[in-house]
């Protein structure tokens, strides 16, 4: 069996998504990391970890007023 579990496919064009140093925006805040990201559409999965982890921290300093 060549499948790995850890791939994901993009919904849109069924095309594995790849891992790339990704600039992106998310509760305008950017961030620069390894995400996996569709070589098609430019489509970005944001891992749940991620939005557990580091979104936290996002959300922590928006709420901090
Ligand atoms: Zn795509």
């Amino acid at each position: 069996m060549e499948r790995d579990q850890t791939d994901k496919i993009c919904q849109l064009c069924k095309k594995k998504l790849e891992k790339k140093k990704t600039d992106f925006e998310y509760l305008g805040h950017r961030f620069f990391t390894d995400l996996l990201r569709c070589p098609d559409c430019g489509q970005v999965y944001i891992p749940e970890e991620l939005v557990n982890t580091r979104m936290k921290d996002v959300e922590t300093l928006l709420e901090d007023k």
